[in-house]
């Protein structure tokens, strides 16, 4: 996959992109992160990217040119790019839009705002997407854009140690993940589950279906609704409930 940052700190996105997972996926060549910095493509000698708000009121508003500019450059060709804008209005972010980035065969370019907020003509004429990560503001978008490439990274065929860990991950499913554990088998009087130790893989598989269930009855039942339950979860439910009388 081709992911594109434009920002006016391209240092905290290499700093997070040269670390872990990602810096082993871009070796692998699964991916490649560009970070492209926005003064590059300012035409004054103070490399300004920001000005004062028309009607006036607080903070400076990022300039409209820079981002014209490097997309005429970089990325002329609308069918081979999807510029997807960093905003706190944008549709809010979650692990289906990131299945859906995932199947991506454009170059994702994600342009990351600073100040008060970017020129309206950049949303209105460039960005083919908007994406919010949550409803709150932060001083930037390379958070966000980087949150959202993790997460995008996570789905690729070959950036994980093991492939299955993405499969059943929180929200993969529909569900929340299940507990883990660790040595030491009995940690200051806290054991690890009988059953995780019995070497029996089905007893194994259907215990964290039913922790995957109940979990997700506890902490975010919303993620139950519209959703149609195979016959077993139903049981599985039934059992929780049994076992909370
Ligand atoms: N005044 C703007 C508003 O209320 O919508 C917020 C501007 S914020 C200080 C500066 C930049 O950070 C935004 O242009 C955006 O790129 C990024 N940003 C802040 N919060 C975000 C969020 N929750 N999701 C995505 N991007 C965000």
């Amino acid at each position: 996959m081709r992911f594109s940052v434009v920002t006016i700190f391209p240092d905290i996105v290499h700093a997070y992109i040269g670390a872990s997972i990602m810096k082993r996926a871009i070796a692998k060549g699964l991916l490649t992160v560009n970070v492209h910095d926005l003064r590059h493509y300012t035409s004054d000698r103070h490399r300004t990217v920001d000005d004062y708000p028309y009607g006036g009121g607080a903070g400076m508003v990022m300039k409209p040119e820079p981002f014209f500019s490097i997309t005429r450059e970089l990325w002329p060709d609308k069918g081979s790019r999807k510029i997807i804008l960093m905003s706190p209005k944008g549709r809010k972010f979650n692990q289906d839009i990131a299945m859906e980035l995932s199947g991506e065969t454009r170059e994702l370019v994600f342009f990351c705002g600073r100040y008060e907020a970017i020129d309206e003509r950049v949303h209105t004429c460039l960005a083919d997407d908007e994406l919010s990560i949550g409803d709150y503001v932060l001083t930037g978008g390379e958070l966000p854009s980087l949150v959202i490439i993790d997460a995008v990274t996570r789905l690729i065929p070959g950036a994980l140690g093991d492939s299955r860990s993405a499969e059943y991950d929180s929200f993969s499913c529909g569900l929340l993940d299940f507990p883990h554990y660790t040595r030491p088998e009995n940690f200051e009087g806290m054991a690890v589950p009988g059953v995780l130790l019995s070497g029996n893989h089905a007893d194994i598989d259907r215990w964290r279906r039913k922790e995957s269930l109940r979990i997700t009855m506890l902490k975010r039942p919303d993620l139950f609704e519209g959703r149609k339950l195979s016959s077993d979860d139903e049981n599985i439910i039934k059992e929780i409930k049994e076992d909370s009388e």
